[in-house]
Parts: structure tokens; sequence; C-alpha cells
């Protein structure tokens, strides 16, 4: 049955990821009765990005010494190489790569989130958005498995359940060209070097560009990556097959050698937007939406947790005085919208989408031949930080 929640001011928050914890404890600390329904059992089991940089302003938002205490490695060299191994640079950061433990930590943020009055509930999936009159009124959600609906009603619905979000399945969003396929593997057993994050470029003709990644966790465990660059597909005569992160030791001798012997306990196939930033945060009066769901990974450093966090957490505050009037109006939206721009790490997610997003492109469009990237290396390295 359909059913109010009793506060005069309600949002629904759906997913308990950065974008959608980071939003809760925005409209909780306006004083807005907030319920989160993730849909996984538990939260973080579905582990994304584990490399992240120490953010003032996000352990300002949690509590002091939270990055410290979920650091399990610390990295600030880089190393990049080129599709043929021949040519390498190497850089060293200012500010260090921080390798966290995704479950621990979102479960940690959880917590913060809780502490302050927020209900999470888990094992609830969104299965649809509830639409009148051209105003966003609620969701349907269901435990998975089950085909019992519950239809819960919100003064507005905020949609941060990642690549794929109820909210951009709702407006019908085209992601074609913003999220990547991406495959993630944890391992054990790693004895290749620990001090520095390891990059290879992938030209190879016969398929997609991308780039495998080596992150070292300490302890003899590493984090591979494989990262398929889909929008340069337009420069391929399609059917291009992409390749498996299985198959990339083929290509690149040194990345097999690092993997010789290692045991992995941990995969997830899934996508990242690294693509560029899509719609607005308020496509449909009484729908906001933040985070993956919406492109927000920084696609210099395909970094997604900082910013999803801090521009869900802006989301809400933002919000918390429309949803008190209950006037989700244009001149309201134009407002929030306007706002929301003029946020630092949107402004920074724009620039960086326009300039890298566009460069990388370009790059592996024009040098996808190995001997080219080595030929070009020279300029091609200064391109990496
Ligand atoms: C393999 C990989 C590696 C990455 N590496 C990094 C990195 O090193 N550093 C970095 O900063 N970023 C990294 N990123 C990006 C970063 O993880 C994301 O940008 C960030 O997690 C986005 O947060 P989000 O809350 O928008 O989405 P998510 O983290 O995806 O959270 C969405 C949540 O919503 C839930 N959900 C989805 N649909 C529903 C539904 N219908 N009903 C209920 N719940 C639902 C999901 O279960 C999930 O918990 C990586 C991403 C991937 C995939």
């Amino acid at each position: 049955m359909a059913k109010k929640r009793d506060s005069s001011s309600t949002a629904v928050v759906i997913g308990a990821g950065p974008a959608g914890l980071g939003t809760a404890l925005g409209l909780k600390r306006k004083g807005i009765d907030v319920l989160v329904l993730e849909r996984q059992e538990e939260i973080g089991l579905c582990r994304r990005g584990e490399t992240i940089r120490y953010s003032q302003e996000m352990e300002g938002l949690l509590y002091p010494g939270f990055f410290n205490k979920h650091t399990v490695h610390r990295i600030n060299k880089r190393r990049y190489y080129s599709h043929s191994e021949k040519m390498y640079v190497d850089r060293t950061i200012s500010t260090e790569n921080l390798i966290i433990n995704w479950t621990y930590f979102m479960s940690d943020i959880a917590d913060v989130v809780r502490r302050e009055g927020v209900e999470i509930r888990t094992g609830v999936e969104v299965i649809s958005l509830i639409e009148d009159h051209g105003l966003i009124k609620g969701l349907k959600a269901q435990r998975p498995g089950t085909k019992k609906e519950e239809s819960i009603f919100a003064d507005t619905v905020f949609s941060c359940g990642g690549i794929d979000d109820p909210g951009s399945c709702h407006i019908d969003l085209d992601r074609r060209f913003t999220d990547f396929p991406i495959y993630k593997r944890l391992i054990r057993g790693f004895r290749g070097p620990q001090d520095r994050l390891e990059y290879y470029l992938h030209v190879d003709k016969e398929s997609i560009p991308g780039i495998g990644c080596i992150f070292p966790r300490g302890k003899g465990e590493a984090e591979i990556i494989l990262l398929l660059l889909t929008n340069t597909m337009k420069s391929f005569k399609l059917p291009v097959p992409f390749l498996q992160v299985e198959e990339f030791p083929e290509y690149h001798p040194t990345f097999r050698d690092r993997l010789n012997g290692t045991e992995t306990y941990y995969t997830n196939n899934t996508l990242i937007p690294m693509g560029g930033v899509l719609s607005t945060f308020a496509p449909v009066p009484g729908l906001v939406m933040v985070g993956d769901a919406l492109g927000h990974v920084d696609v210099r450093g395909g970094s997604g947790i900082r910013t999803s966090f801090l521009l869900g957490y802006s989301a809400g505050r933002l919000s918390a005085s429309v949803i008190k009037s209950g006037d989700w109006s244009p001149d309201k939206i134009k407002l929030f919208e306007t706002h929301m721009m003029e946020n630092p790490q949107m402004r920074l997610l724009k620039r960086h989408a326009l300039i890298y997003g566009t460069a990388r492109r370009l790059l592996f469009q024009r040098l996808n031949d190995p001997n080219k990237m080595d030929k070009w290396w020279f300029f091609l390295k200064s391109l990496m930080r």
C-alpha cells in the first residue's frame, strides 16, 4: 500500500554510495528527515574506487582523522608505459594517493550518517519513480528477488544510484559515450613495486584502446584495473572486440610478469562514467541526481568518490529550503542549478572533462598504433602527471 512518510519535510535518497551518503548528510544537517534506500544487503559490498587523495573538506564533514584511519597504503609515484613498453615516464605527485578498503570506508561513512539520525534501509531496490503531472512524488521499491512492491512518497527524491541509477533511466539519459567498461581485480601475492602506481597504455589496432593499471595496496596486495576507452570507437571500423582483462597481459610483458604467481580474491566488471558530465542536477521537478548517475567523475584521474560525496552534500544542503517550501518551480530549479554549477567541484569536473577528456580521446584516436605512440612519446609524456 502507498505510504507517506511521517514528517512534513521528507527526502528519499536512492543508493548508499558516496553521492547518496553525502546527500543524506547535507539534508539531515539542514533539518530534513531522510530515508536512504540501498539495494545491497550491506553497505560497500560492491567495491568501486579504492584510491583517493586527502580532502580536508570531506574529512571536515566526517570526523578528524577519518582519512588516516582508512589508509592502508600511501603512494606518491607513478609510472606510465607506452604500449610497446619501450618507453616510460616516471612522475612524483605532491599530494599522495591514499589506498583504502572500499567496504570499511563506505561502512564508516554510513555509520556517521546514521549517527546523525538518517535511516538507511539495505536490501531494498528502487524499481521506478512515481511521477504525477510532471512532478516526482516518490518511488516504488522492493526486496531483490521478491515481487512485493512498496510505494514511498516524499517531497523530493535524490537519485544517487550510480551507473544504473533509476533517475537516469526515468529521464532516458543517453550514456553510450559517457560510461566506459572497467574491469577490477584485487590480488594477493603481488611482488612488483609497492611504491608506485603503474599505467600501461594499450593501442593495439585489433581492439578498443585502453589503460591497464596496477595499484599496490601494501602487504603483497594490489588492485588491477583495465579501463576501455569506448568513446574513441568512432575512429574504428566496427565491430572491434573489447579486450578482456585476461587478455591484457598477452600484449604487455611487464604487466604479465607483475601478475605471475598472484591469486585473485575479488573481481568486478562494471562501468565508470569518465566521458563527461551529463544533464542538469534537477532534470524534473522533485528529482535531484548526483554522483556517477550524472557522470561526476573527474576524467583526469578517474576520481569520483570525493566529488560525488561533496557534490551530494552541497545538493542536500542547497535543496533543503526548496523541500521545506515544497516549491520546485522553474525559478527555484534555476537558482538551485546555478548554485550547483558554481560549486568548485563542479567547475573542476567540467574543466577537466573538456581539457583532459578531449585530449585523451584525440590522442587515443590518432596514436592508435604502438610505433606511432613510441615515436610521439616525447610529446605524449608531457601530458602525463
Ligand atoms: C572499478 C572502479 C574503480 C574506481 N576507482 C576510483 C578511484 O580509485 N578513486 C575514485 O575517487 N573513484 C574511483 N572510481 C569512481 C568512484 O567509485 C565513483 O565515482 C563513486 O563510487 C560514485 O559514487 P556514487 O554514489 O555516485 O555511485 P556508487 O558508488 O555506484 O553508489 C551507488 C549506490 O546505489 C546503489 N543502487 C543502485 N541502484 C539502486 C537501486 N535501484 N535501488 C537502490 N540502490 C541502488 C548501489 O548499490 C550503490 O551502493 C572507480 C569506479 C570503478 C567502477
